[in-house]
């Protein structure tokens, strides 16, 4: 029996390849009909045989391309029209505005196939792609997604490559940036002075990176700095020249064959090394690495990837060995991504450069991530997921623009049921980044037609983000308050609305009494929060100089444990010179601004077991925190709850002194830090216990830079499970302040229309 179905796809379908996908898959199954685009997603009609309809039908979520977000497919029998052809029809003009931008997409096994098949036409051509794979939001310039409007429009497709691209059976119908090695961009090799070199400039890049050197590498969203992993001087010289003191670099592995001498890993981090987006996944280091120690110093961890572009796979394969690929900046610039400002500023850093013609419109980094529980937790959110919106249950009542915070900054607009996140943009204190912040902003609304109603921004008042805000006229403004924003992301992430007990730990944020929060229990919904606990508050000696030096806040909290005379440690010794005027200054409140952070709790406790004293990037000392804990260890330190007003204040000091306790009686360092990590969480457990005794909530949001401490997440959530709690965690934007965009443009949307009602 035959029969005709129109079926309509919902979700992220268009500017990913899902046409073809439906007609190979309706090709296959005899089918006629049609498939277009238009203003709400993919329109199908399907005529045929009753079962092989089903089979379709039943086939459409399954062999969707990689990209494909669905969110609903919805499908009604119509009258039989007798098609036996399918076809792929133009979609309507006009209303591709609606269209989602794919992220770039690593090489797909079909393209790489025909990069080392000698008689393919691409053979060895290092800018291949096709529909499933290669550059799209990297390079698109403007909507709606057309040849013309990307960087490849300076292109134009040979007959070869234009019959591939009208080609409705080809693998590269309707790809934006087909090209061949007759038509399309070149790569070449310039010297250390921006001179070609002669000769396969594959084959000379491999070689000088064999020789020690470092080649500057043109990727997907920026230019990477490449040297020998397995080679110490050549990696301590990238060091020396970037200004980059311990920060690990990341490293490309030819294949999972190095990476398994690498690193230990499993299944779930298998999937997302080998994922089309093709994050650096963070992974514990074997003993047997042979990697320069200079790659990643005092981390017990590597960021690894698996090349995700023809180059990185020629290149790779011609060294198969792993290679560091940092980002092609200086220090904590942002990464160079234009061709004449690569040479520019790379110029003393790289050896040469090996390049390509095809220009990269948006800078944007690799995104990093870690897997807990086998599902991926982002620590940076770029390449490879965005543009790809977020979806929420619920609309946005109007459009909103959040300006996100001031270190990992990250833009987001919303409109609809969709958060567009963007690229991570950096540090917005750094002028190149903040220039970034300004051009993202205007590339975001253009590329997603959103003209913002609303613009949200974070309440301390000294955010570059902030005073952007401020500046726009013609606008509701809405301050949301930077835990809250934290919490709602982790909502957003969850497609949850609350109340929630929202568990924010972070370094800083600022509160609504304006002192700096950092260790907060809320009790929180999209629209609000009441601040319900917290850890006490301390000074925080010299303010940014108690960030960069851990051995003050160390300092701050021994006096809070012991008073004017704690027992001698060998911390006070390290730093025996000021430390009576640190201290000085965080009793009289002089550039000692108050804080409940508990990032600044890990630091001090790092101070206390010898981890380090100052830090050369943000968080490093929890960081090596928490790989010096002994996973092993089960104890706790108790810690004290004070009522207060409003809630209960934890009292850390007394996981201070527990830890000197131990210090003093010679436990190892590693156990005590596992203890420590314990009572942290024993402390999460016992305030949110507090709270559901109140409220009644039994759901808890877990957000904040903290949280990305796998130990502590995972001792987090195992004591919430077994006393009934529900936990949210972050999946799909980082739990740090890459997130707070998010978050912001959620409560923004709330507060507007409960302000409304
Ligand atoms: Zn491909
Ligand atoms: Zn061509
Ligand atoms: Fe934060």
């Amino acid at each position: 029996m035959r029969t005709r179905l129109r079926i309509r796809v919902e979700g992220v379908v268009q500017g990913v390849g899902f046409r073809p996908c439906v007609y190979a898959l309706a090709t296959r199954l005899s089918l006629g009909g049609c498939v277009s685009n238009d203003s709400q997603g993919v329109r199908i009609e399907a005529e045929g045989e009753w079962d092989n309809v089903g089979r379709f039908l039943a086939a459409l979520e399954r062999e969707a391309p990689p990209l494909a977000v669905i969110e609903r497919i919805a499908s009604h029998t119509m009258p039989l029209q007798g098609d036996t052809r399918f076809i792929i029809a133009p979609s309507q003009r006009g209303l591709e505005r609606n269209v989602f931008v794919s992220p770039d997409v690593a090489t797909c096994a079909d393209c790489l196939r025909e990069l080392f098949k000698p008689a393919d036409r691409r053979y060895r051509y290092a800018l291949t792609n096709c529909t499933n794979c290669g550059p799209r939001f990297t390079i698109i310039c403007d909507v709606p997604y057309d040849r013309a409007t990307t960087t490849m429009a300076a292109f134009p497709m040979c007959q070869d490559c234009a019959r591939e691209y009208h080609d409705p059976t080809d693998r590269r119908f309707h790809a934006q940036p087909v090209a061949c090695p007759g038509c399309g961009p070149r790569l070449t090799l310039l010297d250390a002075w921006g001179r070609p070199v002669a000769d396969d400039p594959i084959m000379q890049a491999a070689r000088l990176i064999r020789a020690g050197h470092v080649v500057a590498v043109k990727g997907l969203g920026g230019y990477h700095l490449a040297v020998d992993a397995t080679n110490e001087t050549a990696v301590m010289t990238l060091r020396t020249r970037k200004y980059r003191e311990e920060k690990p670099f990341a490293l490309m592995a030819p294949g999972l064959h190095v990476v398994r001498n690498l690193v230990e890993f499993g299944p779930g981090e298998e999937r997302l090394l080998t994922s089309p987006r093709r994050p650096i996944v963070l992974l514990r280091r074997l003993a047997r690495a042979q990697i320069a120690s200079a790659t990643a110093p005092g981390n017990q961890c590597l960021g690894i990837m698996l090349p995700y572009t023809p180059v990185h796979h020629l290149l790779t394969r011609a060294l198969d060995i792993p290679i560091v690929l940092t980002s092609g900046n200086v220090s904590d610039e942002p990464i160079a991504y234009q061709d004449d400002e690569a040479l520019e500023r790379l110029r003393g850093i790289a050896d040469a450069f090996l390049t390509h013609n095809r220009p990269i419109h948006i800078r944007t980094d690799d995104s990093v991530v870690r897997s807990f529980r086998g599902t991926p937790m982002p620590l940076r959110r770029s390449r490879g997921y965005t543009p790809q919106p977020i979806i929420v249950p619920w609309e946005f009542s109007q459009p909103v623009l959040a300006c996100g915070a001031e270190l990992k900054n990250t833009i987001c607009v919303a409109r609809g049921r969709y958060a567009f996140l963007s690229h991570h943009i950096g540090d917005l204190e750094n002028f190149a980044a903040f220039r970034s912040f300004t051009e993202a902003i205007a590339h975001f609304q253009r590329l997603f037609d959103v003209r913002p109603k609303i613009v949200a921004y974070d309440l301390h008042p000294e955010y570059l983000s902030t005073k952007w805000a401020l500046d726009q006229e013609g606008v509701e403004l809405c301050g949301v308050q930077h835990h809250h924003a934290h919490v709602a992301s982790c909502l957003a992430d969850n497609a949850e609305a609350g109340p929630v007990i929202g568990v924010a730990f972070d370094g800083l944020g600022y509160g609504t009494d304006g002192t700096m929060w950092g260790g907060e229990f809320l009790v929180a919904d999209l629209a609000g929060f009441e601040r319900v606990g917290h850890l006490a508050t301390v000074a925080m000696p010299g303010g940014m100089a108690a960030i960069k030096e851990p051995w003050r806040m160390a300092a701050v909290y021994l006096e809070e444990a012991f008073g004017h005379h704690p027992p001698a440690l060998q911390v006070m010794q390290r730093h025996a010179a000021q430390w009576q005027s640190v201290l000085k200054m965080a009793r009289a409140g002089v550039l000692a601004p108050l804080t409940s952070s508990a990032g600044r709790l890990f630091d001090a406790v790092a101070a206390l077991l010898g981890v380090r004293d100052s830090i050369t990037y943000e968080g490093q000392a929890a960081i090596e925190l928490e790989q010096l804990a002994d996973p092993a260890e089960t104890d706790t330190f108790n810690v004290s709850f004070q009522s207060t007003a409003h809630g209960f204040e934890i009292r850390a000091a007394d996981l201070v002194r527990a830890v000197v306790d131990n210090l003093l009686r010679q436990v190892q360092p590693s156990a005590i830090a596992g203890r420590f990590h314990n009572s942290v969480a024993e402390a999460i457990l016992h305030g949110c216990l507090t709270i559901r005794e109140h409220t009644g909530l039994h759901t808890v949001a877990l957000s904040g830079g903290v949280f990305q401490n796998m130990l502590l997440l995972e001792r987090t959530i195992e004591r919430l499970e077994a006393r009934g709690f529900r936990v949210l965690r972050h999946r799909q934007v980082p739990p740090n302040d890459g997130g707070i965009s998010l978050g912001q443009a959620v409560v923004a949307s709330r507060k507007a229309r409960v302000s409304r009602a």
